[in-house]
């Protein structure tokens, strides 16, 4: 038998965090509550102390986001999903950027939520299962190697640290070179959204992967713009057409 899995749920109103505990625990789940980032952050000093985090964004000292941000920039890349009252696509597309896997708007269903847990713990299984020698697990363009089972980075010999999403967003172009995505493709196979409330995000990762890649940001060679179609993805770094 396998030791059950051990969740974290942040939230400070106190029945609804019980009520999600004794809820997650009939699920089979262990289950740990914060009712405050600082809690939370206290909880979260070892990285691999939780399979998951269910994240309240309102949050009484610092707002979820936030944790969330801080969390990835040091390096804790534990799934998490983020739980809110705001709905605005917005704040959801917000959520993403700072690196939360997920995202559900209160008030929600009990089901939908134990599924949504679910498909965290898969998605990150599948992850770390994916045998190495059967996929291209490493990619090297220009002067970076990535290797998507250790998530490693080196550019130029330097080590990098990328979010859950920055490494989709690449394993999904080494995926397809050369070809044209068009940013609602993009949002609906590396960040998992139909109807994306605008482009900005992806043009925002793709931002950050030219300054971790490009030689020179502003005139990039590798992760190419295509007027009015989106990016494309060259390894060989030759740019514009
Ligand atoms: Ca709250």
């Amino acid at each position: 038998m396998t030791a059950p899995l051990r969740l974290l749920v942040v939230e400070d109103e106190q029945n609804l965090a019980s009520g999600l505990k004794l809820n997650l625990e009939l699920e089979g789940f262990e289950v740990d509550l914060a009712a405050s980032a600082r809690e939370a952050m206290a909880r979260l000093v070892q990285p691999e102390a939780y399979a998951a985090i269910l994240l309240d964004v309102m949050l009484p000292d610092l707002d979820g986001f936030e944790l969330c941000g801080r969390l990835r920039e040091a390096g804790n890349y534990t799934p998490v999903l983020m739980l809110t009252a705001k709905s605005s696509a917005a704040d959801r597309v917000h959520g993403l950027e700072v690196g939360a896997d997920d995202y559900l708007s209160k008030p929600f269903e009990l089901s939908e939520l134990l599924a949504r847990v679910h498909s965290l713990l898969r998605r990150q299984q599948w992850d770390r299962s994916r045998p190495t020698s059967e996929t291209a697990d490493e990619l090297r363009f220009g002067e970076a190697i990535i290797h998507f089972d250790t998530q490693e980075v080196r550019v130029r010999g330097e080590s990098l640290k990328l979010t859950r999403l920055e490494f989709d967003l690449l394993r999904y172009f080494s995926q397809n070179p050369n070809r044209v995505l068009g940013r609602e493709e993009l949002m609906e196979n590396v960040w998992k959204l139909a109807n994306y409330p605008n482009s900005r995000t992806v043009d925002n990762f793709i931002l950050r992967m030219r300054k971790c890649f490009e030689p020179d940001p502003r005139e990039p060679v590798y992760f190419v713009a295509v007027r009015g179609s989106g990016y494309k993805f060259d390894p060989e770094g030759r740019g514009d057409d």
